[in-house]
């Protein structure tokens, strides 16, 4: 059983000021350490929500079949990831297989 703050608490209660001080001191450089960890964690601050959809696409080719707008004739099903980033939609092309980004 890990020790909770209830259990912490009464004992930090009776340390003397100056262990109080000295462990105020202690906790703030692990709070920075926390900070730290969080921001180089790549996949952390990466991770963006994304939507996911399955679309049919056209290849952009004025003699491709895929110009005529039927679906039938257009290239796919692909998936595309949407993210939003710095307020911009951006679109991922992801292929015929679905994969969540990372
Ligand atoms: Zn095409």
């Amino acid at each position: 059983m890990p020790i909770g703050l209830t259990q912490l608490k009464p004992a930090i209660a009776k340390l003397s000021p100056n262990k109080k001080q000295r462990l105020l001191k202690w906790l703030q450089s692990e709070i920075e350490k926390d900070d730290l960890n969080t921001e180089v964690s790549p996949k952390a601050a990466r991770k963006v929500k994304a939507t996911y959809r399955h679309e049919y696409v056209r290849c952009g080719k004025d003699t491709c079949d895929c110009m005529s707008g039927n679906v039938e004739d257009m290239h796919g099903p692909y998936w595309y990831a949407y993210q939003l980033i710095d307020g911009r939609l951006v679109s991922k092309y992801i292929g015929k297989k679905f994969k969540e980004l990372d």
